[in-house]
This record gives C-alpha cells, structure tokens and sequence, in this order.
C-alpha cells in the first residue's frame, strides 16, 4: 500500500482516515469513507483499484463530476476511462475493447448510464471487483439531494454481481449515513468519518432586512482587501484572450474568486448586472442559459478570468476550483446540508476563506413555495397509475412506454417529480426497466446521396434507397419514418428491422456521411402484475410525498433556528453532522465574535379574504375552463396564485395571466386552505 502509493501518488504518508479506508476494501469488505471537500475521499478508491484484480466502476451523479478525477488518473498513468454521450463512436468501442480486454482498471458512469439496457448487458460481462458511489449522500432519501437513480443502485450491484461496494460524500448526517449504510450492508467498523470541522472557513451570519442588502454586499465586496483595482499588465495579458473576453465582458481579473448564491434565476440575472454595473467583474450563472454558455462562464471561472460568479444552486457540483475566497449568500439557502456543502466550496486550498450569510425572514415563504412545487397532487398520481394500466392492457401488452417530458407534461407533474415517482413505482414492484430506445431519428446530408449509394450493392444497396425513400425530407433535416420503411420494404419475406436501419444509420453518421440525431428517449417498462387498486397507490404515494414535502420545509427552518442559536457556528455544523472533536469556540465565526444574530421584524403580508382570493383567481380559472372544462383543483389554484410553477401552466401561458405569482410572499398552506373554501363553494 505504501509503496504504490508514493509510486502512483507521490504521498509519503496517508491523510486522516484514509489508510482505515484503503484496508477495509482490500480485505474485501464494503465501506464507506465520509471526509469533508479537499480531504483525498478520491484516494481511497484510486489506490486499491490498482491492487484489486478486476475492474472498480465509480457511479456519479454528474458527467462533470468524473472529467477532473479522469483527467487526474491519467495524469497517473493508472488506466481510467469515461463513458459519456460527448464520445465518438469510435471512442466508444475503443472504450468498450479495454474493458473486454482487462485492461481497464476504473470506469467512470453517470448514474443515468444504468438505465440503458445496452450498457447493462455488456457491463454484465465484465468482472468488476469494486462499485464506488461517488456522493453517496444522494442515495437517502431523508438527505438534501435525494436522487431517484441511486436509490436503485443497490439492485444493480446484486443484478452486476459485485460483491463489494465504496461510498464517498462529504455531506451526510449521521441519519442519513446509518441509511446509506444499511442499504449497502455496511458494518459500523467500515465507516470512516474525519470530521467536518474546517479551520480555514470564517462563518459570517449577517442579519438584515431585504432592503439593506445590495448597499451591504457593495460596501463589503469593495471593502474586501482582495478586491484591488486590476493590474494594468494583467490586463494587457488577458486580453489576448479575446473569446473568453467577448462572452464575459471580462476586464482581466486579479484571482479574488467569489461565487454569490441566489434563490432565484431572475435574481441572479439583476443582481449581476447591477454589479457589473458597480464595476465588478461578475457573471450570472443558472440553469436557465444555454449549456455551452454555462461551460464558457465556468472556465472563465476557473481560469480567473471572473472575479465573481452569482448563482443559483445549479452553481458547484463539479467545480473544483481550490482558491475560492468567498462564499457570500445573498439570500438563504435551502437547508444546513446545502449550506455545508456550498460554503464547503471556499478555500479548499487551505487558505483563510469567507463565508457569508444574510439572513432575514420576509422571504421566507418565496424558498417554501419551491418545496411545495415538487409535490405531485393526488390526481396527477393516479393518471399516471391509470396511464400504466391502461398501456399494459393493450398491445405490446404487460408493456409501459415512457416518454418522460411527454409523459409530464400530460400528467401535470415535474421531470424530477415523475422521475421519484418512476422509482418508488419500481420499488413496489409495479414496474420494472426493461428497455430504451428513441422514437425519433432525424439526419442531415453531409455529402451527397449516390456518394452513400455508391458504396453499397445488391440487397444492401435496396436496404439503403429505402431508408432514404421512406424518410420525410424536410429542407435540411430528414425525418426517419420507420412505419414507411417496414411497410415497403420486403426483401424475399424479409422485413426491415427497426435494429438494421439504426445500424445503417449509425453506420452512416460514422462515415460523415450524414449527421444523426436521436430524439424521444422512450423508456420501457415490464408490468406483468397490473391488477395493484389504482386509488389505494395513488393515496400511499400521495402521503410519501407530502411526508417529504413536510421534511423539507422543516429543514429550512431548522437552519433558520441554527443560524440564531448563540452557540459557535462551526462547532454547532460539526455537531450536525456527527462531529464531535470539533472545538467548542472556533475563535472565527461571527458567534465567537459576539454577533448573535437577531431576525429584523418583518410585515408578514396580509391574508387575503375568501372575497378577494375570488377575485385574484378569476382570469385563472377562466383560462383553465376553457382549455380543461372543469375547475382547477385547490393545489393547481394556489400553485397559480404563489407563482409556483408546473408543466401545465406552459402549456396555458399561465405566466401571461393576470395574477399569476400575485401571492408569492403569502405561505402556500394558507391560501391552500382559502382555496379550498372558494372552489367548494
Ligand atoms: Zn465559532
């Protein structure tokens, strides 16, 4: 062990908890290792895949996420690879002929590649010797960053035979840790926790009404020592960089990295131009924005080419960035683990970091009403519950097919949403994955068509032309028809099978001859028992919902109460998550600097009457009439009047509609019960 790993590494010695780690896995056993960000969790997976005699498949949430570990493993020389939907084909077999091959000692997946039938059965082939789920947290669905995919990966362990599995987070309380741990069967002696504390972060809770707090952040961001004017010659240099210069706007930087959460997209937008305004080099960063621009920005980031960076949540997972100096909340997060986790983005170079939180109350009712949002409803439930026995009675029978952004839309439930609902679906055993495919092919010539033609002859030759016959062509991109092709093409009895015309395609796209595009990922399910009582499920998922809804919106106020307990903040963070070495006073949070903070008295906003609450649904209701022909229900109303979006209200421009997001600072359970009362009437 210590001779690979100053060879492989060159470490001398191991850091905490690492060495514990390491020999649990090579003498066989699970485990699993739970140190904080920038403590070598990493280390613990890449040393004994060189030692272990088969294969380690590490699992992440994010492609992201595996592109820094890959790009460090090959810089070792340890044989590591990939597999995302950016490879080539090509890239893909060479891949793939490692793996048969043995050569290959840690393959690196998104969880979602488990859901591809394809990958399951030639990962089934391969010995793997050690599974390694990477933010193992996402597994517990009591944690803050519940992913429905993990929750399978149990079953895919037993389904790929592997007998011993790793975990990593750096978030997990001890609750959620005793889950995760039973899920894999691991034994209390297998868990290494180092501790949470960081020494390096200086916690700053900083209470203030709304109004206070853009003068606030510019008085501080300027007052910051490290927010000097910019060197001219560093301008000079930087700008020879002009691409990175034309998207960002960007003035040369002087290495101050600082990333501002918000809650909201639209805030992100507004709080950075008015910052650029100010003279500061920041950025908005969302979901929103369109997925290359979202790289751009962040390897301006990284880069230091942006000083500042204003974000929502969609901000971090995958950023390693070691010199980030400060990490300022400009409105609340979502809970003590999220906070952990992004403050745990600062100074992960060891090196003196702020972190700063303005907290106040007024709204408050703004980041419950996003919890509120994720709540399917009873009755969109059961469509879905119907939608499946309905399918499975009829031809391909015992069969689901699921488009999943289709599949929301109808049923009035968000992706995330249906996805959990797919899984507990699943866990109950009413579902099963059987298959993918996409519905959809579409291509485009890239070379003319008797230069494809002229390569084949004979049947194939046919094979093609009717494929190119059968297609609707539109004027640059031609649509694959395949009801077409396997109507008329009949070669002495045999038909076109769907499988041949997407090797022929494939095989084309690989040629350059065309450019393909596959649309519709169409999931299939097996439902061979389909006789469950449809309004008996939908109530029990209903309640597991609603449970999980109730945890949520009590996470926020368990922080809310952490934030003004006068007791030392990184000892109280530590506390939470099963630390107990931490120190009592850490001597650099704003409690042990006698800054107790007290929440500013706000107007919570008035409750309005059953008359008034009428009134405001008006123009709602009557849109929702038209395109529905019943009444909305109190859920959808009060979704409407919160400003609470779901896949519906797209469809019915509810954005558009008078009133929409009229009440979004009232609390979504009081004007529910409001609702109630005018839609019985
Ligand atoms: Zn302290």
């Amino acid at each position: 062990m210590q001779a690979q790993l100053k060879q492989y590494f060159g470490f001398d010695s191991f850091r905490k908890g690492q060495e514990e780690t390491v020999k649990s896995v090579l003498s066989g056993r699970s485990a699993a290792a739970i140190f904080p960000t920038g403590s070598g969790k990493s280390l613990c997976y890449q040393l004994p895949a060189l030692m272990l005699p088969n294969l380690t498949l590490v699992v992440s949430p994010l492609v992201a996420l595996m592109k820094d570990q890959l790009s460090f493993l090959q810089s070792k020389h340890i044989p590591a690879a990939a597999l995302d939907s950016s490879l080539t084909f090509n890239e893909t077999k060479a891949i793939w002929a490692d793996l048969r091959a043995g050569k290959t000692k840690v393959l690196m997946v998104a969880v979602e590649r488990f859901k591809n039938e394809r990958f399951r059965q030639s990962i089934k082939n391969i010995p793997i010797s050690l599974l390694v789920i990477d933010e193992a947290h996402c597994i517990s669905e009591w944690g803050h960053n519940f992913r429905p995919d993990y929750l399978k990966l149990p079953s895919y362990q037993a389904e790929f035979g592997i007998t011993q599995t790793l975990l990593l987070t750096a978030t997990a309380t001890p609750v959620v840790i005793e889950d995760m741990a039973n899920k894999f069967n691991i034994a209390p002696q297998d868990i290494q926790t180092t501790g949470f504390y960081r020494p390096n972060l200086h916690l700053n809770i900083k209470a203030m009404p709304e109004a206070q707090k853009y003068d606030f952040i510019v008085d501080y961001l300027s007052k910051s020592a490290r927010f000097k004017p910019i060197a001219n010659q560093y301008r000079e240099a930087d700008a020879n960089n002009s691409a990175a210069n034309n998207v960002m706007g960007a003035q040369g930087s002087h290495a101050c990295p600082t990333i501002i959460y918000v809650t909201l997209q639209k805030n992100a937008e507004d709080l950075a131009t008015k910052l650029k305004h100010d003279g500061f080099n920041a950025v908005a960063y969302h979901a929103g924005l369109a997925s290359d621009l979202r790289s751009t920005i962040q390897n301006a980031f990284m880069d230091d080419k942006v000083d500042i960076i204003v974000a929502t949540i969609a901000f971090g997972m995958g950023v390693d960035k070691s010199n980030i100096r400060n990490v300022i909340h400009f409105d609340l997060p979502k809970s003590i683990e999220n906070y952990s986790q992004e403050i745990g983005r600062a100074g992960r170079d060891g090196n003196v970091s702020d972190c700063l939180t303005i907290v106040n109350k007024e709204r408050l009712n703004v980041l419950e009403n996003f919890v509120y949002g994720d709540t399917p409803e009873l009755q969109d439930i059961h469509f879905v519950l119907q939608d499946i026995q309905s399918q499975s009675n009829t031809e391909p029978l015992n069969e689901w097919h699921v488009q999943l952004y289709r599949l929301s839309q109808e049923c009035n439930i968000r992706q995330l949403s249906l996805k959990t609902l797919m899984v507990y679906l699943e866990m109950r055993g009413i579902i099963k994955p059987k298959y993918s495919y996409f519905a959809e092919y579409r291509f485009k010539l890239l070379v003319a068509m008797d230069v494809i033609e002229a390569a084949f002859n004979g049947e194939r030759l046919e094979f093609v032309r009717a494929i190119f016959d059968a297609s609707d062509k539109k004027k640059i991109w031609w649509q694959l028809n395949f009801d077409n092709i396997f109507e008329q093409y009949n070669h002495n009895g045999n038909g076109a099978q769907r499988g041949r015309v997407i090797t022929a395609l494939e095989y084309f796209s690989d040629k350059g001859w065309v450019e393909l595009e596959a649309k519709q990922m169409t999931e299939v399910f097996d439902v061979s028992d389909n006789t469950f009582f449809v309004a008996k499920v939908a109530k029990e998922l209903t309640d597991t919902f609603v449970q999980k809804q109730d945890v949520e919106v009590a996470r926020i106020h368990n922080m809310l109460k952490l934030f003004e307990r006068p007791q030392c903040l990184s000892n109280q963070l530590s506390l939470y998550f099963g630390d107990k070495a931490a120190p009592s006073h850490c001597g650099h949070c704003s409690v042990c600097h006698g800054n107790i903070v007290h929440y500013p008295q706000c107007s919570t906003p008035d409750l309005p009457s059953s008359e008034t609450l009428k009134e405001l649904s008006k123009p709602f209701l009557t849109s929702y009439q038209a395109d529905q022909f019943k009444l909305p229900s109190a859920e959808l109303l009060t979704k409407f009047l919160c400003g609470i979006s779901v896949p519906l209200f797209t469809r019915l421009k509810a954005r558009k509609i008078d009133n929409f997001a009229r009440l979004e600072n009232n609390s979504f359970s009081e004007i529910l019960s409001i609702s109630r009362l005018i839609l019985s009437d």
